[in-house]
């Protein structure tokens, strides 16, 4: 488990990372990502768009060391990430809640484990339902629950753990469009709240232009950073008020330049 000096400034930080994966018995290597270089501020929210395959998830899975990359670094709070700790929450397009607890036992599963005592561990997972606007759903079952309803249930669950940075790869991706909007300035209105570092990975340039502080662009494998777009609208903590910006526009097709939409062609 990689050690964090505590009260130290929370940050993530990419040195020069650089993913190669093998190729299965062929002796050749996939180069995933290319020299990716950048820092968040603490409690910054950084958006990563780019065309499919372009090594986005693989820069989470870096980032939860999952994988470890190539060459660079990654670090979180200064400290390089050397394997899978209780510094990072991650959370995914699905909410993968365990459909035999009930929603707060849920919440709760990632404490059991880290020493809590039963009773802190309700405690804990009965404020962060609180937070997610799920206070008074901790006993029921996941399939009880809405869609967007998990999702605010699967972020408590990520926060309870007390995370320094959260990564968010296409959480909203699988709601519909209107609980989408909803859902969206939930997560906004608390990661605020809670000042946290955050990593969103979306393929949804609105979705970035209406969410973070700063925007990497990324280009088709192997990925590398075309640029960095700081998102100079205010009201980071609602979406649904950036939604209205007559700057939005400009933003995404600033993006829809860089990633060269308008000539892309179908390929599956
Ligand atoms: P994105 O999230 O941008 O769609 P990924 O990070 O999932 O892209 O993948 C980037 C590239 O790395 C893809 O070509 C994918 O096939 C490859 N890749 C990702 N993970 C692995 C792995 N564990 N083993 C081999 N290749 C992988």
């Amino acid at each position: 488990m990689t050690a964090i000096a505590a009260g130290s400034a929370m940050a993530l930080e990419f040195r020069s990372v650089t993913k190669g994966f093998g190729q299965n018995g062929t002796g050749t290597t996939l180069t995933a990502l290319k020299d990716i270089t950048f820092k968040t501020d603490e409690a910054e929210f950084v958006a990563v768009v780019g065309p499919s395959g372009c090594g986005k998830s693989t820069m989470l899975n870096m980032t939860a060391g999952l994988y470890q990359p190539t060459e660079g670094e990654v670090l979180v709070s200064g400290e390089t990430v050397s394997g899978p700790n209780s510094h990072v929450g991650f959370m995914l397009q699905k909410d993968l809640l365990l459909p035999w607890r009930k929603i707060e036992a849920n919440v709760a599963f990632g404490l059991e484990s880290r020493g809590f005592s039963r009773k802190e561990c309700r405690e804990r997972a009965h404020l962060q339902l609180e937070k997610c606007q799920l206070g008074g759903f901790g006993d029921y079952y996941p399939y009880q629950l809405s869609g967007g309803m998990r999702q605010r249930a699967a972020l408590a669950r990520t926060l309870a753990i007390d995370p320094e940075v959260i990564l968010l790869d296409e959480p909203f991706s699988a709601l519909d469009a209107q609980t989408k909007i909803i859902i969206q300035k939930n997560f906004a209105e608390t990661i605020e709240d809670e000042k946290i570092t955050t990593l969103l990975i979306t393929h949804d340039l609105a979705e970035a232009v209406f969410m973070a502080d700063r925007i990497l662009v990324l280009s088709e494998r192997p990925g590398r950073v075309i640029e960095e777009i700081k998102v100079d609208i205010p009201d980071r903590g609602n979406p649904t008020a950036r939604r209205q910006h007559p700057r939005v526009t400009e933003y995404i097709s600033h993006m829809f330049d860089l990633l060269k939409l308008q000539d892309r062609q179908v390929v599956n």
